[in-house]
């Protein structure tokens, strides 16, 4: 996953970030608009409304635009609220419309909060949403969807496996947005900075893209953390925590 940082410059920290204050969780918002990670985060820095967020991901990438050991005014509980004072507060993009953009961003918005909470050695328990804090019905489409669905798929990167024994010949599914990997049919591409570099057929692209992240694969070889798969005639190497399956 791609984490991009954008400082915010110490002159806006009274409007965006006024407190140096100590993390307890995480709260889960909708943008409730259609527009990327990077341009809502340059946007958010670049206007003077005491409207901010910690972090913001879209279908590609997670862009983390305030220091995280200050506050931010995202969960309308006021300047001293638990939500905007103890939580990072991370949106989730392309809400508005929603569809499969949404879907993705959804889903690498769940892998960046499970990252989160191991790194802070934090349990499901700190995952909160916006909705707690004050009434507002947010995060919106992800609560249309179902709140527990959205933990569940927090959990499951949470509880994945670093090894993954699987034997020659064994199908797994895999969970690797098609956006996620920047492929373009004819390609080569390098998948998530690793050396290996991938020819990219028509049939693994729409295996990934038309099943919707649960492209059947079969494994020739595993290793720590990296497994090599083949797809038909084709293979390519995928982080064991993109198994989202083994069959
Ligand atoms: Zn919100």
């Amino acid at each position: 996953m791609q984490i991009t940082r954008i400082n915010c410059p110490s002159s806006k920290y009274s409007i965006k970030c006024p407190d140096v204050t100590t993390k307890e969780g995480i709260s889960v918002h909708n943008t409730a608009n259609d527009a990327s990670a990077m341009a809502e985060a340059s946007y958010m820095l670049g206007n003077n409304n005491k409207c901010s967020f910690h972090a913001v991901v879209d279908n590609c990438r997670a862009v983390e635009c305030l220091p995280f050991d200050r506050s931010c005014f995202a969960s309308g509980d006021g300047r001293y609220g638990k939500g905007n004072a103890r939580m990072i507060n991370i949106e989730i993009c392309y809400s508005k419309s929603g569809g499969q953009r949404f879907n993705d961003a959804e889903k690498l918005t769940a892998q960046y909060i499970a990252y989160l909470l191991k790194k802070y050695n934090w349990g499901i328990d700190r995952v909160t949403k916006h909705q707690d804090y004050s009434r507002k019905y947010c995060p919106h489409r992800t609560l249309d969807l179902g709140w527990q669905r959205f933990l569940d798929m927090v959990k499951m990167y949470l509880n994945e496996r670093k090894y993954v024994e699987l034997k020659q010949g064994q199908a797994v599914e895999i969970s690797v947005p098609f956006y996620h990997t920047g492929a373009v049919e004819g390609n080569r591409f390098q998948y998530d900075n690793r050396t290996e570099i991938c020819w990219i057929h028509s049939n693994t692209k729409s295996l990934i893209k038309n099943d919707n992240l649960t492209a059947r694969a079969i494994v020739c070889w595993a290793e720590a953390e990296r497994v090599l798969v083949q797809v038909f005639d084709d293979q390519f190497w995928i982080k064991t925590s993109d198994i989202a399956k083994v069959l």
